[in-house]
């Protein structure tokens, strides 16, 4: 029976010319800064983020954990959203081994937090508050159904830190699938944030890795903070060959996922005693819900596993399907049909 993994872009595998670049790919140790193939990577990044350097690091959590404790010291404040992959899912890693203080904001429905209650959470200079240091938003946002923030947002957010010694870090853990969907030059995206991180992982299928992009400076610091989390990594150009082709050959093809993911809310949408929020729906995830309380999501995940469709339960009653390199149009009506059967059983 053939699988149908709609559970995240992070089961995609890596493509044959991938699997070719990993064969040939020239190494060098990258502690000393002698890994060819992870240098090359590094530009490349850093160019196509519009920023002076990069660094590969080992997951997006860890490209995240890097820039939070190199913008910030111990005591010190970051603003982040409620529903940010952060605060959720990095198991703390930011006040566990950072002391950093997470100062939670409400994630509007889009992704956004709202610039009058980032202001509000802004600390006044008062012995009894921690300072705030930085701001984090999340590009794609994940627990947002995978919404698109606008470079005119981002810019404004960078614009409300700006001279108050605030720093902006993006998770643009798919920021690709932002740009595509805006149709801009992901530099748009990223120009007045301090740092970024992206995945190499989801919607661009290599096998491992996250780059971390910033200035000269930042990155300088940022290498001593991996180094410190054990995250040095000796010939990773095993690692950055498949990064190098996910850049070159990977992006371009996202808008494929975006498309199949509408397939599917379309679908859904149309299935009694389903609910998904279509016009959320922007780039390859869908968030849905059965109504009926008899049938949870539990049980229809597990029906669906049955039948060798994979979808992700994010929630008592809410569901998560991902579109990626290797689902197909067919693969989504497959989907819908067995959706459909069971929806009409119940
Ligand atoms: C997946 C993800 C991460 C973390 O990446 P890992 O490689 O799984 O550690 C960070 N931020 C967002 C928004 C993500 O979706």
């Amino acid at each position: 029976m053939k699988t149908i993994d709609l559970r995240s872009d992070t089961v995609t595998l890596p493509t044959p010319s991938m699997r070719e670049a990993i064969y040939q790919a020239e190494l060098g140790d990258d502690v000393f800064g002698e890994d060819p193939t992870t240098n090359r990577l590094e530009r490349m990044a850093a160019e196509r983020m519009g920023k002076e350097a990069a660094m590969l690091v080992v997951s997006g959590t860890m490209g995240n954990l890097v820039c939070l404790l190199t913008h910030c010291k111990r005591g010190e404040e970051a603003i982040l959203g409620d529903k940010s992959h952060t605060f959720l899912y990095e198991a703390g890693g930011m006040s566990a081994l950072g002391g950093i203080h997470p100062h939670t904001v409400r994630n509007q429905p889009d992704g956004t937090i709202r610039l009058i209650d980032i202001e509000a959470a802004i600390r006044g200079d008062n012995v009894h508050f921690p300072r705030t240091r930085l701001i984090c938003l999340e590009n794609t946002h994940n627990r947002c159904s995978g919404a698109v923030l606008t470079s005119e947002y981002t810019d404004a957010v960078a614009a409300l830190a700006r001279g108050r010694g605030i720093m902006v870090h993006l998770d643009g853990a798919r920021i690709f699938n932002a740009a595509a969907v805006l149709g801009v030059d992901v530099k748009e995206l990223t120009r007045n944030v301090d740092s970024v991180s992206f995945c190499l992982s989801k919607g661009l299928s290599a096998p491992v890795g996250s780059v971390v992009c910033g200035c000269r400076e930042f990155i300088t610091e940022a290498r001593r903070v991996r180094k410190v989390l054990g995250g040095g990594m000796r010939q990773c150009g095993i690692i950055a060959a498949a990064g190098i082709t996910a850049l070159e050959q990977m992006v371009d093809r996202i808008a494929e996922d975006h498309a199949n993911a509408r397939r599917l809310a379309v679908g859904i949408a149309r299935i009694q005693g389903l609910t998904t929020n279509l016009e959320g729906t922007q780039t390859n995830m869908v968030y849905f819900e059965p109504v009926d309380e008899q049938l949870t999501a539990e049980i229809l995940v597990k029906q669906l596993s049955k039948k060798g469709i994979r979808l992700l339960q994010t929630g008592p009653s809410q569901i998560r399907a991902v579109t990626h390199y290797g689902i197909t149009a067919e693969d989504i009506d497959l989907t819908l049909a067995a959706l459909d059967k069971i929806m009409q059983k119940s």
